[in-house]
């Protein structure tokens, strides 16, 4: 059905979030809509296995459930944020309005302000589809209880413009918590149930005042870094005290967080599997040539711990990693003398 253009749903579980890779097969110029933080990996590999050319991450609106991965995509290609002018987020390259048309080879990304989830919402329409982020879910529609949302303006939006769309017109939604993934502009027309089926403005106002809802878990962190496209959230695992221009954490620190950092052992190989033994999880890169052709194609952002005997060289590995820019690496003092004395798991 969808032939004439590339197109990809994404999902992310946590947030049952929908992102989407849309593309023109001619030029593969893509734009990614509603990228999480979460699944940036996953995104980055596939366009670079579909040979796309990234020129556009568009944000539906600014997310209070999950936090987007817009910056850190456009850390890592060359592209540009797109967020409703709104927003006021002056991370975002393109400042987009009601009306505005972005090109993706001969075709073109329509956008349509669509308010009343939040005031920042926006539907994008492309070749037959139209991404609605939360304004209109399948069978259901966004909340209207917090970020400036509006019941009145959210069925104004949904009937005004998105119901005038043509009535074959693909719907695909930010959300779907039953697993369903796309509707189409008749289907919601006449089953929606709280915007469809004629239902007049004042019953939907009075449908959305009487709904109960927790508010979402990360609502304010989320709110506040994605107002910053993603980025200047501190996410952590390790707090490193910096000591000379060294962040350093200790080995009781590195084993409560193990498994969710990086462990880069840059001795030698005799030493790897000599007495000391090593971190199980640990990857050996030795200090010298073969860390820095590693460090290279590594991910700037990355967490990662540097390991050695007692200190010393994995301090030059930190120092070494700092100078090219990464930010989150850190040396694991006393090293594996140390973590041996503290009877710590070894392989
Ligand atoms: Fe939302």
């Amino acid at each position: 059905m969808l032939n004439h253009i590339i197109f990809q749903q994404l999902f992310e579980a946590q947030s049952s979030t929908y992102s989407y890779l849309i593309a023109d097969p001619i030029s593969k110029a893509a734009a990614l809509i509603d990228p999480v933080l979460e699944t940036v990996d996953r995104d980055l590999s596939l366009i670079k296995d579909m040979d796309l050319q990234l020129i556009y991450v568009l944000e539906t609106h600014i997310h209070a459930d999950h936090i987007t991965g817009a910056g850190q995509i456009r850390k890592r290609l060359d592209t540009q944020i797109g967020v409703s002018h709104r927003a006021g987020a002056s991370c975002a390259d393109i400042q987009l309005e009601d009306g505005q048309s972005l090109a993706l080879g001969d075709k073109k990304i329509q956008v349509l302000e669509t308010p009343g989830h939040t005031n920042t919402c926006l539907s994008f329409y492309f070749e037959g589809c139209v991404f609605t982020g939360d304004a209109l879910l399948i069978r259901g529609s966004g909340r209207t209880d917090f970020q400036e949302g509006s019941a009145e303006t959210l069925y104004q939006s949904v009937t005004q413009k998105l119901f005038q769309l043509p009535e074959e017109t693909l719907v695909y939604p930010g959300h779907d918590y039953r697993g369903l993934t796309s509707s189409t502009v008749a289907l919601e027309k006449k089953l929606n149930p709280r915007l469809g089926g004629g239902r007049s403005q004042s019953e939907f106002v009075k449908i959305m005042s009487e709904l109960k809802l927790a508010q979402p878990k990360k609502l304010d962190q989320a709110v506040k870094a994605n107002l910053q496209c993603g980025l200047g959230v501190d996410n952590r695992s390790l707090r490193p005290q910096v000591v000379d221009g060294i962040p350093e954490v200790s080995v009781e620190d590195v084993h409560l967080q193990m498994k969710s950092v990086r462990l880069i052992d840059v001795r030698r190989p005799d030493e790897f599997d000599g007495e000391l033994h090593h971190i199980p999880g640990a990857e050996l890169v030795t200090l010298g040539e073969d860390l820095e052709k590693f460090l290279e194609q590594e991910d700037r952002e990355q967490e990662m711990v540097f390991i050695c005997r007692s200190g010393g060289r994995s301090g030059q590995a930190t120092a070494k990693s700092i100078e090219m820019g990464f930010t989150k690496t850190v040396n694991m003092v006393g090293g594996m003398l140390r973590w041996n004395q503290a009877n710590l798991p070894v392989e």
